[in-house]
């Protein structure tokens, strides 16, 4: 008899052979036996797909709501923010890349024991959790356990994502999300392709979907000649003007690291004026990392 996994994944189909496909971001990795995904967080035991992060948590802080960045959902709150391991881009300028592209040491939590922490930061002035640090999208299983519970002890939950999952997780986990900020790095498919692995559709899908449930703000990390043109920023704010021309914007500075060392830094000047630019199209457009 196969041994009983620990934690199963959700949103995989299984094939011949023990052989699984995940089907929780746009990847849909195919893992024979013994396989783990692109992820780092979901491997195939003995064809049975199984979480790797669950209750695994490597970062657990009280920040102010607007590192997160969110500026214009209950403005000067604090999130208790927890995050695991795991990442399914693979952003050569990745700024978290040491939770995102490998496994340091996790502190286990239960669903009910992270939720007990952020209702006894209550009396701090938390108002919820915050799933973030590395991408909480492949940390599925915790974060809506951890969502459900939250939400009945009147906690408020939030994403900080890069909204890189498929739909029909996505429509099941939204219920029970307030807020989200979901990172769009670019405009264009060749960014998304070369630049992180993935695909820009999926993301713009997520956007759409978030912002038809809850409270949207997004991010895009500037790195100066490959998506700074001005151009591309107007369309990119043109597109998010026409799911909401109410969605925040964060234009943030990216900082050399992971696979880019080089370029430095956008200075902050044009920063300004990028954000300007953005302004023609979207009502509330803010500068970060300056
Ligand atoms: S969530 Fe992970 S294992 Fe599943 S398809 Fe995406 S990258 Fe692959």
């Amino acid at each position: 008899m196969a041994p009983q996994i620990k934690y199963p994944a959700k949103y995989y189909e299984k094939s011949s052979d023990r052989n699984v496909k995940c089907l929780l971001c746009p990847h849909g990795c195919k893992l024979k036996p013994g396989q783990t995904g692109l992820c780092l967080a979901r491997r195939n035991i003995d064809g049975e797909l199984a979480s790797l992060n669950y209750g695994q948590v490597t970062s657990l802080a009280l920040d102010p709501i607007k590192k997160k960045p969110l500026k214009r959902f209950r403005p000067g709150s604090l999130i208790l923010s927890a995050g695991s391991f795991g990442c399914n881009l693979k952003c050569s300028f990745c700024q978290n890349w040491r939770i995102s592209q490998q496994q340091p040491p996790a502190e286990t939590f239960t669903p009910e024991q992270l939720v007990s922490t952020a209702r006894e930061a209550a009396k701090l002035g938390n108002i919820g959790l915050a799933y973030t640090y590395n991408e909480p999208s492949i940390w599925y299983e915790f974060v809506y356990d951890c969502a459900v519970l939250a939400h009945k002890q009147g906690l408020k939950n939030i994403l900080v994502t890069n909204g890189y999952i498929n739909r029909e997780p996505l429509q099941e986990l939204l219920p029970y999300i307030d807020a989200m900020n979901i990172d769009l790095k670019a405009i264009t498919e060749n960014f998304y392709h070369k630049m992180c692995k993935g695909k820009l559709d999926y993301v713009k899908q997520t956007i759409a979907l978030g912002a038809s449930a809850c409270h949207v703000e997004v991010t895009t990390l500037l790195i100066p000649g490959y998506n700074d043109d001005e151009k591309e920023i107007a369309e990119l704010a043109q597109w998010l003007a026409s799911v909401s021309e109410d969605i925040p914007l964060h234009l943030s500075r990216h900082h050399p690291d992971y696979h880019m060392p080089e370029p430095q830094p956008l200075n902050k000047e044009r920063l300004m004026e990028l954000a300007q630019l953005a302004r023609q199209s979207l009502k509330y457009v803010y500068i970060g990392n300056v």
